[in-house]
């Protein structure tokens, strides 16, 4: 009895089958296979690969429809206009840009890059954030 795993694959001209090189190690209904062609195995990373195209499409699905509802919802909007509201969302958000914001108005003096500067190190916010 060969030890040898009883896969047929495909040799590297992509025409040709012969039968897999690697030694037997477990047995499925009779037949024996190599730790990479047992069928357990590749029936488990299909259902992963399965799996992950689901999860990965519903994303984009999602994605779509979330741009096609903001794209419906901006139309005949300026686009000025929409920037000015998404600065007035991201402060209603963010009381750290508010407070850094309310701080630059009142100081005045200081650069804006410095107060950035000082108000990223305070919340640990790595430079390379950009
Ligand atoms: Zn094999």
């Amino acid at each position: 009895m060969s030890e040898r795993c009883c896969k047929m694959v495909f040799d590297e001209s992509g025409w040709h089958k012969h039968q897999c090189v690697r030694t037997k190690t477990v047995e499925r209904n009779g037949e024996w296979y190599c730790w990479q062609h047992d069928p357990e195995r590749t029936a488990r990373k299909e259902q992963e690969r399965r799996e992950a195209s689901e999860a990965r499409w519903k994303r984009i699905t999602n994605q779509t429809q979330r741009t096609a509802a903001e794209r419906a919802a901006c139309e005949g909007v300026p686009t000025d206009v929409l920037e000015k509201v998404r600065v007035a969302d991201l402060l209603e958000e963010n009381a750290a840009l508010r407070a850094l914001l309310r701080e630059w108005f009142i100081a005045g003096a200081e650069p804006l890059e410095d107060l950035v500067e000082r108000t990223r190190a305070d919340l640990n916010i790595p430079t390379n954030l950009g």
